[in-house]
């Protein structure tokens, strides 16, 4: 769970990303900062809208939407296209050492931990001659989550 200090932190960061691209600062995008580190996980934007209705927020979808576009422009948002429509999201914050699993199959997202796949990326760049900045890996599987993974049942 993020503490306040960070989502103070977070506002700050984009007040001035807006301010810099001078667009408004609103209650609503900054709402939706405060939410997104609530929730601490992976998000589609229908997901998050869903979850600000139910705290009683008067957030239009289209304002969700504009705002998860201006959070990842200036990468306070992660944006992840795991598999089929949405997109997905994650504070960037969160991100430098997980990996993810996908189910094809249900489309749960599983995130995890391997050292050794960090070595490697900073090794494979090194040998092409890049400075290896970050690295992004998604495995793409099926689960075996008997109460909503439909591949589960061929077993
Ligand atoms: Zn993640
Ligand atoms: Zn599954």
């Amino acid at each position: 769970m993020a503490n306040n200090a960070d989502v103070e932190q977070l506002a700050h960061q984009f007040a001035e990303f807006l301010k810099k691209k001078k667009y408004r600062n609103t209650q609503e995008r900054n709402k939706v900062i405060e939410r997104i580190a609530e929730l601490d996980e992976h998000f589609n934007a229908d997901e998050l809208y869903l979850y600000m209705n139910a705290k009683g927020d008067k957030v239009s979808r289209a304002t969700i939407y504009s705002t998860l576009d201006l959070l990842t422009q200036c990468h306070i948002l992660m944006k992840h296209r795991f598999q089929g429509e949405s997109a997905h999201f994650e504070l960037a914050s969160r991100m430098p050492n997980h990996d993810h699993l996908i189910c094809v199959e249900c489309g749960r997202i599983v995130e995890f931990r391997e050292k050794s796949i960090d070595a490697i990326s900073v090794s494979v760049s090194k040998e092409f001659g890049f400075k290896r900045i970050r690295h992004s890996l998604q495995v793409f599987a099926v689960c075996h989550d008997p109460t909503s993974c439909e591949h589960n049942t061929q077993d």
